[in-house]
């Protein structure tokens, strides 16, 4: 899709969504489908400005709420860990909670979908979606510290 679409795309959301569509909150949004996967405020501000749109997290923030109040976002927490957003339409999404520096991640496979969606069709099950949590000892990026200083 090109970016010109896409824009277009969300902007037509967003009026459908009586959303003020605003610079800010177009990239935000743009961010959040771009990866397909959650991200912290803090990783939107720093994707924001490796695109050279730097946006700041009071702003990030507000866009979130707005994003979560209109339905389009869901928002996962975990005890002390960050919080992590990602877009309604996201794919069935795996949240993984690091023991070791306790940030909570959240990403997608598709061999693991494909695996759950057999099951429901198994059991006879309409899946909508499905969130699966991993509580693992290290996460990759904790792994990639240890093999790094070793
Ligand atoms: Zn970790």
């Amino acid at each position: 899709m090109s970016k010109q679409h896409e824009m277009h795309e969300i902007r037509a959301l967003f009026r459908q969504k009586e959303i003020k569509a605003t610079l800010a909150r177009i990239i935000v949004y743009q961010v959040l489908k771009q990866v397909a996967q959650g991200l912290t405020a803090y990783e939107i501000e720093k994707i924001s400005i490796e695109k050279g749109q730097r946006i700041n997290l009071a702003t990030i923030y507000a866009t979130l709420n707005i994003l979560l109040q209109k339905g389009l976002a869901q928002r996962y927490k975990v005890l002390t860990a960050q919080a992590v957003y990602c877009l309604n339409s996201a794919p069935c999404a795996l949240l993984i909670i690091c023991s070791n520096c306790k940030s909570l991640q959240m990403c997608h496979d598709d061999a693991l979908q494909m695996s759950i969606q057999q099951y429901c069709t198994r059991t006879v099950l309409t899946l909508k979606e499905f969130r699966l949590t991993l509580n693992v000892e290290y996460c990759l990026h904790c792994h990639n510290r240890i093999s790094l200083s070793t």
